[in-house]
């Protein structure tokens, strides 16, 4: 840690300073400057250092040298992690496929939706049972009775089933059906849910809060890393931007990003990112360009008729070519997909 004085800072605020980096339990070492004065804190970093040495008169700023984040950061994790979840595996050289409808509708309509999708080339199958929507009025998912119909396609196609779990207490239910447990956007920083998905020992794909900053997303894997769950994934989904020609805005650049800042591997969702099914190959094949570890995106028969998100929906046609074209990509970046 690092405190940086003022350039007027007098003897006694820089003493007073050194003598409170010490009640801390670390050791100050003052480096006098030609303008400026910099004491460094030499010892643990720990959550409150920065609130406690802040505001202290004389004081410009103090910058932390590690990461909050000690079990997300690769600072001490330096090799990457891969999660595995039956068919599905993220973070290793092959590329995972997460693809399926945006809400679980009917048994037959997943059945054969998963079917065509695992022969495309998908290795896991998303579906929603517990659906977050914007309305109350708004079709809420077949909550159980979707898990079961998840169970059945995974039954049929062996795909890995990655659906939401919105609340604690639904996450004894979801984990009984579900191969990994998907935090959404809405729910990133609901801090007793990351408890619970970290305490289930299930694989978790925690999606970004559509207004969090990357230090606050990777806080959030923190939560479910710190009750000993190991297998987190991250999804870039999209923020809330001032532009309105897309429904949210994908900044890729979290990516290669996320990448030098955690071992943990990095999904995109072209889907939630553009809200339109026009989009969405093109930056699939950029998300995969970027050195995304994984693709999360929504496919259904017939879009027009989805329960939701149908606009930003792509057919299993669709699906096809995004996969052939992706492929192409893959391999130029030395993956595989
Ligand atoms: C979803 O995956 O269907 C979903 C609701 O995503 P998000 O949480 O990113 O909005
Ligand atoms: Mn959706």
């Amino acid at each position: 840690m690092i405190v940086v004085m003022k350039p007027d800072a007098t003897e006694a605020q820089i003493s007073h300073v050194r003598d409170h980096i010490s009640s801390l339990g670390l050791q100050p070492q003052v480096i006098v400057g030609e303008h400026q004065t910099v004491i460094a804190a030499i010892g643990q970093e720990r959550p409150g250092l920065v609130e406690a040495l802040e505001p202290a008169e004389g004081v410009v700023k103090v910058l932390p040298i590690m990461a909050p984040y000690k079990r997300a950061s690769s600072e001490l994790k330096t090799e990457r992690t891969v999660v595995r979840a039956g068919s599905l595996e993220v973070g290793g050289k092959r590329i995972g496929v997460i693809a399926g409808p945006c809400s679980v509708e009917s048994e037959e309509q997943i059945v054969s939706i998963t079917r065509k999708l695992k022969e495309l080339g998908a290795t896991g199958l998303r579906g929603g049972a517990y659906k977050p929507r914007t309305s109350p009025y708004s079709f809420q998912g077949h909550k159980v009775d979707g898990l079961k119909m998840l169970a059945t396609a995974r039954a049929e196609t062996g795909l890995a089933i990655v659906t939401e779990v919105m609340a604690p207490e639904h996450v004894p239910v979801v984990a009984e059906y579900a191969d990994v447990l998907q935090i959404g956007a809405r729910n990133m920083q609901n801090y007793q849910l990351l408890q619970a998905v970290g305490d289930s020992g299930k694989p978790a794909f925690l999606k970004r809060g559509m207004s969090a900053t990357m230090e606050e997303f990777l806080l959030a894997a923190e939560y479910i890393l710190d009750r000993g769950n190991e297998n987190v994934m991250l999804c870039e989904r999209g923020i809330r931007a001032f532009e309105d020609h897309t429904r949210f805005t994908l900044p890729l650049a979290s990516v290669p990003y996320l990448q030098m800042k955690t071992h943990l591997p990095v999904v995109v969702d072209p889907s939630h990112g553009t809200g339109k099914a026009a989009l969405v190959p093109a930056m699939a094949r950029a998300a995969i360009a970027a050195g995304a570890d994984g693709l999360m995106v929504e496919v259904h028969d017939d879009p027009e008729h989805a329960m939701s998100d149908g606009a930003q929906t792509i057919t299993p046609e669709a699906f096809a070519k995004m996969m052939a074209e992706c492929r192409r990509v893959a391999e130029a970046v030395d993956r595989i997909l």
